[in-house]
């Protein structure tokens, strides 16, 4: 019995005609003497109906013993539903299938968990959920996300076809290079001791395309960092990875903002306007205190430097003193923040080295704090002008060094707006996306700890020009010529016109990131001398593909927009990855492992 429709196909136009439809037992109900299964496919479902009064009792019999999710294949005479019984919450709702045949094709087992309720089906707890994952993608939830998925892939394809870019595979066995994040190691057999490692990005070997020639390169590309996992990332995940020859910043962002229109238009239907806005990694941090700012609400950090350099508040004017800065904001409304919720903000400025968190809140009038007495009428009255203090405010202020105050806030903000939003008081439309490139990043940053400098995005960034001469004597002030793009306060993704002449890249390995002559040669001298035989200047950008999927579904969670993730522990709950290997599988890579077996 071959399919004839799939699920989500009859319409009353079909009514009298013979279906064949293949799929899973989403439900079955005995009503009255019938049985009613509605059969579901990847495309959707439709109700079907076995009357004994004109089946042979076997055929009957075999239906009764359906469960959820047994495969079938059905065949019968398509009609009316009867008065009064339309489903319109299916597309297939205003008829059924009145039986004819049944296949079984496979029983199931009584399940896990339910997957014919959507409503259970999102309470079930996320480790059972990918233990069993071929049962969670059949939800339609799932089904929806890896569709749209694909969409986008393919549109993603074509918009890069069309822009004349070649889609390059890069190796996923490749070599340890101290890029930033730890990497996953994989021996080699043939020669003990040393080791491939999985690609951070395909970041080397798309610069070394441009030194061949390739002009235009892009690859949907996997990516693998042995990172303690955060919330939204995977030890491993898919970048839209890009990289191109004799162009400029600004072509890079028309590049994207193009596929990015593309992208949105197929998969929302959305027109997203272009050009984006751009705002410079100084600015984004004055005003929002990220680098990454969501401004789809206002909240901005206001500065008070100059107002309190000579206030009788020992913990401003102290700052001010020691090079810091002031910096407010005024969470409109949250006057009534609980004491818990101002003690989760504290914690937040204290996770930044501050001693504290200084607020005010309005109420009844009135300022109510305990550092008010120390302000006089010139600080009152600037803070009530710049931050137009008004009835049920909460204020809150950092003192601190610039970047440290900003990042504060920064966080603070963040967490005002959770707080306001759960409370009604703060609105986002869902289908607002608030696109903007953050730019003029400094090249360097200061790793306090380690007290050496970094590279804000990677070691092969090209610093803005004009700057070359200051990256021996003072990096801080060197600008890169680093892009990031951000929607909605995530950072979709980033990445810089390069470094192409072998001088500066070895200064940059050497002279700023401290890496020794050998080392360098070791991990990147191929790379060095591949920029001496005519390297082209070039530039790219790898945009984060699970992320942008999640935003598109309206997902938070990566993982709901991935076929088969990890968990936060990095383990795979369906395979049971990462396991033990034999100790045959170990000696023939001469690897002993001394830790401890665990329990
Ligand atoms: N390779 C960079 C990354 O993975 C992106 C880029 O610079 O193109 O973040």
């Amino acid at each position: 019995m071959k399919r004839t429709h799939h699920c989500n196909e009859l319409r009353p136009s079909h009514i009298g005609q013979i279906a064949t439809l293949s799929g899973w037992v989403h439900s079955r109900r005995d009503l009255g003497g019938l049985i009613f299964i509605d059969v579901r496919d990847r495309e959707g479902r439709t109700q079907t109906v076995f009357d004994p009064s004109d089946l042979p009792k076997e055929l009957f019999e075999r239906a009764e013993k359906l469960r959820s999710e047994c495969v079938v294949s059905i065949s019968g005479k398509v009609r009316q539903r009867p008065q009064g019984t339309n489903n319109p919450k299916i597309a297939t709702g205003e008829v059924e299938i009145l039986v004819q045949s049944l296949e079984v094709l496979n029983m199931a087992d009584v399940l896990p968990f339910p997957v014919d309720d959507p409503e259970v089906a999102s309470k079930v707890n996320e480790e059972l959920r990918l233990k069993y994952r071929y049962l969670d993608l059949r939800r339609p939830e799932m089904a929806r996300n890896l569709r749209l998925r694909s969409k986008v892939a393919i549109a993603t394809r074509q918009y890069m076809d069309e822009q004349g870019f070649l889609e390059v595979e890069t190796p996923v066995l490749f070599k340890s290079t101290p890029e930033g994040a730890r990497e996953f190691l994989v021996p080699n057999r043939r020669d003990p001791g040393t080791f491939y490692a999985l690609p951070q990005s395909p970041q080397q070997f798309k610069q070394i395309l441009m030194v061949g020639g390739v002009e235009r390169y892009f690859q949907i590309a996997r990516c693998f960092r042995d990172e303690d996992q955060r919330a939204d990332r995977q030890l491993e995940f898919t970048q839209v990875d890009i990289e191109m020859s004799f162009i400029e910043r600004e072509d890079i962002y028309n590049l994207i903002e193009g596929l990015l229109k593309r992208v949105w238009k197929v998969a929302t239907g959305q027109d997203i306007p272009t050009p984006f806005k751009r705002l410079r990694f100084e600015e984004a941090l004055n005003r929002y205190g990220i680098d990454k700012p969501d401004t789809r609400f206002a909240m901005e950090l206001v500065d008070f430097t100059e107002e309190f350099r000579a206030s009788a508040f020992k913990v401003f004017s102290g700052a001010v003193a020691n090079g810091g800065v002031v910096k407010a904001l005024n969470a409109k409304g949250l006057a009534g923040a609980t004491q818990g919720q101002i003690e989760t903000m504290t914690e937040y400025a204290k996770s930044f080295g501050a001693k504290g968190l200084a607020y005010i809140k309005v109420e009844n009038g009135e300022w109510k704090s305990p550092i008010v007495k120390f302000f006089n009428e010139a600080e009152k009255a600037a803070l009530t002008t710049k931050l137009k203090i008004e009835e049920g405010d909460l204020i809150l202020f950092a003192a601190d060094q610039w970047l440290n105050a900003c990042e504060i806030l920064g966080k603070i903000r963040l967490y005002c707006a959770e707080v306001l939003r759960e409370q009604g008081k703060l609105t986002l439309d869902p289908n607002r996306y608030d696109f903007l490139w953050v730019v003029d990043f400094p090249l360097m940053s200061f790793d306090k700890e380690q007290n050496r400098w970094y590279s804000s995005h990677h070691p092969f960034t090209a610093p803005v020009a004009e700057d070359v001469p200051l990256l021996k004597t003072e990096p801080k002030r060197v600008r890169g010529q680093h892009y990031d793009i951000v929607v909605n306060g995530v950072e979709l993704g980033g990445g810089s016109i390069r470094i192409h002449q072998p001088d500066v890249q070895k200064t940059i390995f050497e002279d700023v990131l401290q890496i020794s002559p050998e080392e360098t040669k070791l991990r990147f001298g191929y790379m060095l001398e591949a920029f001496r035989y005519g390297a082209p200047p070039h530039g790219g950008i790898a945009l984060g593909f699970d992320r942008m999927i999640a935003i598109l579904c309206g997902t938070t969670s990566i993982r709901d927009v991935i076929a088969f993730p990890k968990t936060a522990k990095g383990v795979d709950m369906m395979t049971d990855s990462p396991a033990p290997v034999t100790a045959r599988q170990l000696r023939d890579l001469y690897i002993e492992v001394k830790a401890a077996k665990k329990e």
